[in-house]
């Protein structure tokens, strides 16, 4: 539960402690639970490594006091960085390619930050490369570079891990989650594993996303609509260590579009794509766990909503499959 009950100075003293629900569509034998990463203070998962990376840089004087962050993001780190940013006074500039959400785009600039757009043809790995020339160009600009910096999966393991053993008295048999930097993961594995070498985890990106195929899968690669999470350069993926996953799920857009509207239809959750995308992988490792096919050291397994459909809706996420946009 969210507990801050005594007031609180500044949002960014909100970021984390977020719910932990259980998915009522897990079976009972072994409960799937969703940490729900929409109630932090810019909406999203992200919060935490904008909080946590920008106070370890300015702390080991990485980043100047007043200092500036030019960021490659998709969005949602974007927003992260420029809540705790536009609370620490640092000046925040981001680099998106042109297909991200434009939603994300204006809650960035609300928040003071300066948005650069790159083309979608150039992929993230050509945000990237802005953004080390933005950089380059300013005084006192640091890149944190979420893709491959360790303190992204640092803050998982400090703060979004412990949290969850926390929920669940320690006893947790799988985690599952979407990999786009693949912090989350990491951290959250990490953190899982040294609580119990037998943790199962797996990796979640749609189909048509590298990750799968990067560690010796013959997939194809495509273009796939489910925002946030997959790889489609190697530059982005810098941070996955195979040896802390046990699989790597592919899950289609067509599924994940339906589970995004059964989440909100049944469980009364307003998530968007990549929480629906890791519903389905988490779902099905509880039931291959119920029916004897998995061998966990706890009956329950854990996930991430990482961020809220709201922020989606006018990509048509509530819409039949062909209207979304994705
Ligand atoms: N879902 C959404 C909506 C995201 O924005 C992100 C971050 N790109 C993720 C999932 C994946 O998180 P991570 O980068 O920690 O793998």
């Amino acid at each position: 539960m969210t507990t801050h009950r005594e007031p609180l100075d500044s949002v960014v003293d909100t970021v984390g402690e977020t719910p932990l629900v259980r998915i009522h569509a897990s079976p009972d034998e072994v409960p799937v639970y969703a940490k729900l990463e929409s109630f932090n203070p810019g909406a999203s998962v992200k919060d935490r490594i904008g909080k946590y990376m920008l106070e370890q840089m300015l702390a080991s004087g990485d980043l100047p006091e007043g200092g500036t962050v030019v960021e490659p993001t998709a969005g949602n780190t974007g927003i992260g960085f420029a809540v705790a940013a536009n609370q620490l006074g640092i000046r925040a500039v981001f680099v998106v390619p042109e297909r991200f959400s434009v939603e994300k785009q204006t809650l960035m600039r609300a928040l003071g930050a300066d948005v650069v757009n790159t083309p979608t043809e150039d992929g993230m790995g050509g945000a990237i490369d802005r953004a080390h020339q933005l950089a380059d160009e300013l005084d006192d600009a640091v890149v944190p570079q979420q893709f491959s910096n360790p303190l992204n999966p640092e803050a998982h393991y400090e703060t979004t891990a412990p949290e969850v053993y926390d929920a669940l008295d320690d006893e947790v048999g799988a985690l599952v989650a979407g990999c786009g930097t693949a912090g989350t993961l990491m951290g959250l594995a990490r953190y899982g594993r040294e609580r119990h070498p037998d943790t199962f985890v797996t990796a979640v990106e749609p189909v048509g996303s590298l990750y799968a195929r990067l560690h010796g899968r013959d997939v194809e690669e495509g273009a796939y609509k489910t925002e946030g999470i997959g790889t489609h350069d190697p530059a982005t993926n810098e941070l996955f260590d195979p040896d802390v996953v046990n699989e790597i799920v592919q899950i289609g857009d067509h599924e994940t579009h339906a589970e995004m509207q059964r989440l909100a239809a049944e469980e009364g959750h307003l998530v968007a794509s990549s929480s629906a995308a890791n519903a389905l992988a988490a779902l099905d490792v509880a039931e291959r766990a119920a029916a004897g096919e998995l061998d966990l050291p706890y009956d329950s397994v854990v996930t991430v909503f990482p961020d809220s459909s709201e922020r989606y809706l006018s990509k048509g996420v509530y819409g039949d499959f062909e209207s979304w946009e994705g």
